[in-house]
């Protein structure tokens, strides 16, 4: 049923977010047009600024606004411990337990032949490269413990294989199956100080 265009227009704009169907889309539109005008003009301004803005940090491939990220910035950072996540929310996941100092590589998914995603989508080349630059002294291989996690923490040990690396995996504490992303702060610290070489 059509009785605006421009109604519709939004429903069918909001089921580009994931989990979204058509219902769902429906009661957010009506919402925003019936009581939060306010949040939808913010929203739709927030959503312009951050299409056009916000690129991939050329160090880490993590979002930014600028070149190089905030957390990329810092010197302090620069621990010679490299942190290997799959995603965006896996690294604010481990920022917020707060244990960790080193630096980070977003790889913004993991390996997976037959979605198509190769070694190339996930920037390993990057990554080796600045594992080379920076002298990395640790590499923590916190993929999730999931078939295509383990299989892309493997993928990137056996590129480094020969080389003087301590290369870690996270250990207890994460379920099998799960994603960082959900994980309590308190089982991700315990997880991260239990880490223990990737061979073992
Ligand atoms: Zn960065």
């Amino acid at each position: 049923m059509a009785f605006s265009p421009l109604v519709d227009e939004l429903v069918d704009s909001l089921r580009c977010l994931p989990g979204v169907g058509q219902k769902t889309a429906q009661r957010m539109a009506f919402h925003l047009l019936e009581r939060g005008r306010s949040g939808g003009v913010r929203l739709a301004g927030a959503l312009n600024q951050a299409m056009d803005n916000v690129r991939r940090c050329s160090s880490c491939q993590n979002f930014s606004d600028t070149e190089i990220c905030q957390l990329c910035a810092k010197p302090e950072r620069r621990t010679g411990t490299l942190c290997v996540v799959e995603s965006p929310s896996d690294l604010l996941a481990i920022e917020q337990a707060g244990d960790y100092r080193g630096s980070y590589f977003v790889l913004m998914g993991h390996l997976s032949p037959i979605d198509g995603v190769g070694p190339e989508e996930i920037g390993i080349e990057r990554l080796l490269q600045r594992i080379r630059e920076e002298g990395v002294a640790e590499l923590i291989l916190a993929t999730n413990p999931t078939v295509e996690g383990e299989a892309t923490a493997h993928y990137i040990a056996d590129r480094l294989d020969g080389q003087n690396i301590l290369i870690t995996r996270l250990a207890h504490g994460i379920p099998v199956g799960g994603e960082l992303g959900y994980v309590d702060g308190f089982t991700l610290t315990h997880a991260f100080r239990g880490r223990k070489p990737l061979s073992e």
